[in-house]
């Protein structure tokens, strides 16, 4: 039988794993350091890979522990699963509102928040539209898999061509936008040109069929003092765009910066 003492600490030690972590890898670093300062000696605390009825947790002590030891050990990992419960359910929800299930990107909904931050941030930065050429025929002619696999390769390319700061989100269908914060119009042409060519060098092998793989780029550099909406600056990328794609695809056209010009932000 624990004493109200030991009930105290147990609810302290759940106390600050709840205070302290946001996600399930928080969770199971504090869980040990907190075990072992409750049973007085190392703790290992493993977790399962997720099973149908959901984790299931291992705390053991490195040596034979006291029954009240023992009992303080069982009830917090009773607790500790449910907080990891949380935590996982958190994370999911979290990635699927943010996240594109098929490449792993940004959705749009999540690229808008972190373009409306670069929007308010003290650097000039780029946004850059991106559209694969003649999509929909290789899903007429291969099949929505190959469609699919097209779209997980282009990201694939496009991803290991930007720097590690710049942001890629999924528009829709087979558009993507990236945002190079610190671009200039200089720095904007050779980004744009890099993921150009690490997107078309190599023809992508489709139904045992080698295929090009090439896209057009529309970009607008923007600075701070522009007070301009994201839904703006997307409008002048996407006109940049239509123009690349009229004058031949498969290249960058950059919006010129007209300040002045620019639609305001309301207020
Ligand atoms: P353009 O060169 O003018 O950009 O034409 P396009 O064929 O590249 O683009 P279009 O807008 O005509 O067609 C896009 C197609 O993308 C239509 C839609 O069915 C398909 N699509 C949208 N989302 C997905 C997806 O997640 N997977 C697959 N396989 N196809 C998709
Ligand atoms: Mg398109
Ligand atoms: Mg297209």
């Amino acid at each position: 039988m624990l004493t109200s003492d030991q009930y105290g600490q147990l609810l302290a030690a759940i106390a600050v794993i709840t205070r302290q972590c946001h996600s399930p890898q928080d969770l199971l670093t504090t869980a040990e350091g907190q075990l072992a300062q409750l049973v007085g000696q190392a703790v290992d605390v493993r977790v399962s890979p997720q099973e149908r009825d959901g984790p299931v947790v291992r705390c053991s002590a490195t040596s034979a522990l006291d029954a009240q030891s023992q009992e303080l050990l069982e009830l917090f990992t009773v607790h500790f699963r449910c907080l990891l419960v949380q935590a996982q359910y958190c994370e999911r929800l979290v990635t699927e509102a943010l996240r594109d299930p098929l490449t792993g990107l940004l959705n749009r909904r999540a690229f808008e928040r972190d373009l409306n931050g670069a929007l308010d941030g003290a650097v000039p930065s780029t946004l850059v539209i991106l559209d694969i050429r003649q999509f929909k025929r290789i899903n007429d002619t291969f099949g929505h898999f190959a469609g699919d696999a097209v779209l997980r390769e282009f990201t694939r390319r496009v991803s290991g061509a930007m720097r590690s700061y710049d942001a890629i989100g999924r528009y829709g269908g087979e558009e993507f936008l990236v945002v190079l914060p610190g671009c200039d119009d200089l720095c904007t042409a050779s980004q744009a040109e890099r993921m150009r060519v690490s997107v078309s060098q190599d023809p992508m092998m489709i139904d045992d069929q080698l295929h090009p793989l090439t896209a057009s780029f529309g970009a607008v550099c923007f600075r701070p003092e522009m007070n301009v909406t994201a839904e703006a600056l997307i409008r002048i990328a996407d006109d940049a765009l239509y123009q690349a794609k009229r004058q031949g695809r498969n290249q960058t056209v950059v919006s010129p910066c007209k300040v002045y010009e620019m639609p305001l932000a309301a207020g």
